[in-house]
């Protein structure tokens, strides 16, 4: 790991929008070491007054859907006709399981990594949801700092980090795949749930009329559920990434969106919502860390472990003895 700057070096070069300060500060951030939490704190403490004004958007859907194809162009189109400076965040735990990842490496999305508008960072290897979703949480603070306006969180839809996406954006889109059945997709009626737009990729050339099809049965599925407590009706669009089609109108919807939330409100409470299940979630993890990083736990727990699976003392009480060492 290079030298670490001071705080102010830090804000300073974020607040300038110094790309090289600002990858290091979400180096930072990822850092498990103690002074670098420490700092990294610090750095977030003094950016927070100016983060916050930008749209979020979470991406999800099954690896092959088109996530990294429709983003870079998707980027490309709201950099290029929208005028936004665009940062695209990536959560994905299943680099720390399998030691390689579902989200791809830093190849992907060859055009928007260079693009001087463009922020593009790959999800930090080998951490927990927990670790990834609160380094990414806090890498949205810092990216806004910088003066990214739009900010994409990408991950795959195949298990629980739609749920931590969803909890730190503003409008939740789910690519989905036409003519292939919401089982195969693996998509789960929670996740369809938690969509504000869904967008049917790859409408083009022969697949546009399955594209079409898949349209109106999920306008049909979507339109079943109970009116959402923003008041949106989600949308269900086609769109094909690799002819451009569709995009302009994936940002009007996430534009009608905004409006229609700023107006009744729905959106700066789910942002203050939002930062309260972030208080919790920093209070729970801060608590656990300690836990596991107190020496005597360390070398009691293999121990205590032992002893409650031999059913020599009940893990409730194995439990209260060893948080009384905290
Ligand atoms: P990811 O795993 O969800 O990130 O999916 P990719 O973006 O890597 O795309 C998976 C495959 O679908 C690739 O072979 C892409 O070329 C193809 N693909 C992505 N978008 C489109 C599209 O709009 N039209 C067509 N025909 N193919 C696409």
């Amino acid at each position: 790991m290079p030298k670490r700057f001071s705080t102010e070096t830090y804000t300073q070069g974020i607040l300038a929008g110094d790309r090289v300060v600002l990858s290091r500060a979400i180096t930072l951030v990822e850092s498990r070491l103690p002074s670098d939490q420490e700092l990294a704190q610090e750095v977030i403490n003094s950016v927070l007054p100016y983060a916050g004004h930008s749209v979020r958007i979470g991406i999800t859907g099954v690896p092959g859907v088109g996530k990294s194809t429709f983003i870079e162009a998707f980027g490309s189109y709201i950099i290029k006709e929208q005028h936004k400076k665009l940062a695209v965040l990536a959560i994905d735990p299943s680099s720390q399981r399998s030691g390689g990842s579902i989200l791809g490496d830093k190849t992907r999305m060859k055009s928007l990594s260079v693009n001087p508008q463009a922020f593009v960072r790959p999800s930090p290897a080998g951490k927990s949801l927990g670790g990834v979703t609160r380094s990414t949480r806090e890498a949205i603070i810092l990216c806004e700092a910088a003066g990214f306006d739009t900010i994409i969180v990408e991950t795959v839809g195949v298990g629980q980090s739609e749920t931590a996406v969803h909890a730190m954006v503003d409008f939740f889109l789910l690519l989905m795949l036409a003519g292939a059945g919401d089982e195969l997709q693996g998509i789960k009626r929670g996740i369809m749930e938690m969509a504000d737009a869904i967008a049917i990729t790859k409408a083009d050339g022969t697949n546009l009329s399955k594209a079409r099809a898949a349209r109106a049965e999920y306008l049909h599925a979507l339109h079943l559920y109970p009116l959402a407590a923003s008041g949106w009706a989600p949308q269900v669009s086609t769109c094909s990434a690799v002819e451009h089609i569709g995009l302009d109108s994936i940002w009007q919807t996430i534009t009608a969106y905004l409006e229609l939330t700023q107006e009744n409100n729905y959106f700066e409470q789910k942002r203050r919502n939002q930062n309260m299940q972030w208080l919790y979630a920093a209070i729970q993890q801060g608590l656990e860390e300690r836990f596991y990083s107190n020496q005597q736990v360390k070398e009691q727990l293999q121990n205590v472990a032992d002893q409650v699976k031999e059913g020599h003392t009940s893990a409730f009480k194995a439990a209260t003895e060893l948080l009384k060492l905290v």
